[in-house]
């Protein structure tokens, strides 16, 4: 089904460069190598269930255009999925842009940046970390850069540098190669302020006559600011910016919240065993010599509840007593959201609990509480 769906994507997108109308039924171009797989899947199924396959591209077609439940070849989806269409008319529906959105097989270019991205700055915390404690603090500080810096000045840039100097045989400093690979580079003219516009949520830069970020759930309105520079600022690469920054975003607001209630009940460590979790809570035990008490979390702002459960895993490093997805408020307002979530995890991962963010945070608030015992 992602397959289908990211194949849609793709033969729209090669339409497009070519200055056509996105119409997938005159059969003209060759098809994307998604397309062809996801048939052949579908031919394997059928022929195992000793049912009909689409017998050419155009049946294909057509089938996309039927709910999702009525195909000859039974689908593993959700009830709420079988509804749907995978275009509508020549258009591709919501579920179909939402499924290949999810898919990196739609965007090769973007999975490849997040790729090296994620290589960049690994290397970087190993080459700067003198110990795996250390490794483990450089990949916390770049991984909140990502979430909190979709712009950086080249002065921002600097003054990380000192911090992280270690540098390859050619001086070149592995704090630059990472900068180089996330952030797209921006010459200015002369030293100076340069006015940008920006979301004053989310902090992503915002097109002039654009009235949002964009970014999924996030209501901030534009606003003007000014980004001091040398000779440059930077902005994230659209890779980063959907894989590290949007993401991340319900990250960083649960780890702001989190610190502020964290004291001497409750520590916090972020992406522990650098990223097997996204936050691990430890709570202090209420009696001495009693044992803490772990919770290993995981935040997930994900447009397909069946797409996160198939993509998630259960990492066993980050040992605790509670496993728990948290989800943001913004997904609750799709019918059904959590119970789908639920269901897709039964059978994978046993044990994970999905709490929505102010649930999350009021559970952690409590517990923290007991912990202290007197507060
Ligand atoms: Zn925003």
């Amino acid at each position: 089904m992602e397959l289908l769906c990211a194949a849609l994507a793709k033969i729209r997108l090669e339409r497009q460069r070519a200055g056509v109308q996105a119409r997938c039924t005159d059969g003209s171009g060759p098809l994307p190598r998604a397309w062809r797989d996801a048939r052949g899947r579908l031919w394997w199924k059928a022929q195992s269930l000793g049912l009909d396959a689409p017998g050419n591209d155009l049946e294909l077609f057509d089938w996309c255009r039927r709910p999702l439940g009525s195909w000859p070849v039974p689908l593993s989806l959700t009830e709420g999925d079988l509804d749907v269409v995978l275009l509508e008319g020549d258009a591709l529906s919501e579920f179909a842009e939402q499924a290949a959105d999810l898919i990196q097989h739609a965007d090769v270019e973007a999975e490849l940046v997040q790729n090296q991205v994620f290589a960049a700055l690994m290397l970087c915390a190993r080459m700067n970390g003198k110990d795996d404690d250390a490794v483990q603090r450089v990949y916390c500080r770049l991984r909140r850069l990502l979430i909190d810096h979709p712009v950086l000045s080249d002065r921002e840039v600097q003054a990380l540098a000192r911090e992280l100097p270690a540098a390859d045989s050619d001086h070149d400093s592995f704090l630059a190669k990472f900068v180089r690979i996330a952030y797209v580079h921006h010459p200015v003219q002369a030293p100076g302020k340069v006015r940008l516009r920006r979301c004053a949520d989310c902090r992503n830069p915002v097109d002039d006559g654009a009235v949002g970020c964009g970014a999924p759930g996030c209501t901030g309105v534009p606003e003007q600011y000014e980004v001091a520079c040398l000779g440059a600022y930077w902005t994230q690469h659209r890779a980063t910016r959907q894989f590290f920054h949007d993401p991340g975003l319900l990250e960083g607001r649960l780890l702001d919240h989190l610190g502020e209630i964290a004291d001497g009940t409750l520590c916090v460590e972020d992406w522990p065993c650098l990223d097997a979790w996204d936050m691990a809570l430890t709570f202090k035990a209420r009696e001495p010599g009693a044992e803490a008490e772990r919770w290993a979390v995981d935040a997930k702002d994900c447009s397909s509840p069946a797409l996160l459960a198939r993509g998630f895993r259960c990492d066993p490093r980050v040992p605790a007593r509670r496993h728990i997805i948290v989800i943001p408020m913004h997904r609750l307002r799709t019918p059904g959201y959590v119970a789908d979530l639920e269901r897709e995890l039964q059978g994978r991962v046993s044990g994970v609990e999905v709490l929505d963010e102010q649930t999350f945070l009021r559970q952690a608030t409590v517990r923290a509480r007991q912990a202290g015992g007197t507060r």
